[in-house]
């Protein structure tokens, strides 16, 4: 319709009719190729030579969900088993603001001036929640993150702690192969994260502060219990006096705690993350535990134990997430879970007729 404005008796501007719009999505992007994926052989070769893009790429695909992407990870990591093993694990934790990032940062510095190479790996179970992961993100470990020897990983995001812990034990694989000496595994020791790195590292290191008042409080003696060392950060300036005490009280509470299965006696030590002091002691901490448990054989034990661990830690999971996934499951998991609430039904025979249709629906 011609604008009004256009009749000959207006005296106004001349209003030209618009032109019409391009369509919002660009028609282009349709023609772009999906990435196709690399072959198994590709990813292997690649990762046994060390490239740090096929690494990066077979953690993706480890870390994804999509069922061709798991295959072929299956896949790529069977092959690389055989060149893993040779490295030293070592789990980091502590709470937010213990100093975990400026101390992986400076430990690893410390780590690869003796050569080798370190992968920094996390098991973060927050970003579960927050979709987004927090530890293992570049720009916390500024001096490590361009050392052309580290490779920085964060936590995978998605699924169960189990889930998320079983990707970071396959990358480890995958590290290992590629030629990775030293792994780190950080988390955040707030936790049951502990306990899943606990079951895939050869010395647990247990980051602490030294605080006003009782040390110990709020330290859950499961964590305590599973630290093959224990660090004070942050014994610098003023502070010093105060990480001392803190070492005192954690040496005496330690001596209460029953023998390792290791032998070894866990040590507490202070140091600086931020000033860069005491590191020297801590890594001699270390190398004196792995050269105790190598020579008595726990070594090469708790090696065995973790990957019997992990057999049924994967059974579980994936028969938990077989049982879920099925769709006659979730429908009458609704169904009987309102019925439960309601009363009208036990939990126990509401699981029993749950279990029936899972194993009547013949599940391969
Ligand atoms: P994270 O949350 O455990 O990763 O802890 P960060 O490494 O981010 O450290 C938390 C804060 O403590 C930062 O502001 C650091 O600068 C500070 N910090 C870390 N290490 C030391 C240390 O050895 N001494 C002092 N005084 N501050 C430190």
């Amino acid at each position: 319709m011609e604008h009004p404005e256009n009749h000959t008796d207006y005296k106004g501007l001349t209003v030209n009719s618009g032109v019409s719009q391009p369509p919002v999505v660009n028609p282009y992007l349709k023609r772009r190729k999906k990435r196709s994926l690399p072959s198994a052989g590709e990813l292997v070769e690649g990762i046994l030579a060390g490239d740090i893009t096929r690494l990066s790429r077979a953690v993706t695909l480890v870390e994804s969900t999509a069922p061709d992407h798991q295959a072929l990870a299956q896949e790529v990591i069977e092959k690389c088993l055989p060149h893993s093993g040779n490295s030293r694990r070592i789990g980091i934790t502590g709470v937010p603001g213990a100093g975990k990032s400026t101390s992986i940062d400076v430990f690893g510095l410390h780590v690869l001036k003796s050569g080798g190479k370190l992968a920094v790996l996390a098991i973060d179970p927050s970003s579960e929640r927050t979709k987004g992961s927090i530890l293992g993100d570049k720009t916390r470990m500024e001096r490590l993150s361009v050392h052309p020897n580290a490779f920085i990983r964060p936590s995978p995001s998605a699924g169960s702690l189990g889930g998320v812990a079983r990707k970071t034990r396959e990358t480890i694989v995958l590290c290992e192969a590629a030629g990775f000496n030293n792994i780190f595994v950080e988390t955040v020791g707030v936790g049951q994260s502990e306990t899943a790195v606990h079951s895939m590292v050869d010395f647990f290191l247990l980051l602490q502060l030294a605080g006003t008042g009782d040390e110990l409080q709020g330290i859950k003696r499961g964590i305590m219990e599973m630290a093959d060392g224990i660090v004070i950060n942050k014994a610098d300036g003023d502070n010093i006096n105060r990480a001392q005490l803190a070492q005192a009280q954690f040496r005496s509470a330690l001596h209460l705690f029953p023998p390792t299965a290791s032998g070894w006696q866990p040590e507490v030590l202070t140091y600086s993350g931020y000033y860069e002091l005491g590191i020297p002691e801590v890594w001699d901490m270390i190398d004196r535990y792995f050269a105790f448990v190598s020579e008595n054989g726990y070594f090469e034990k708790r090696r065995l134990q973790q990957a019997r661990y992990w057999m049924y830690e994967t059974i579980d999971e994936q028969l938990r997430r077989h049982f879920y996934d099925n769709p006659a499951i979730a429908a009458a998991l609704a169904e009987k879970e309102q019925r439960v609430l309601d009363n009208r039904q036990s939990s126990f025979t509401a699981a029993r007729d749950i279990l029936d249709i899972y194993f009547a629906s013949g599940n391969r």
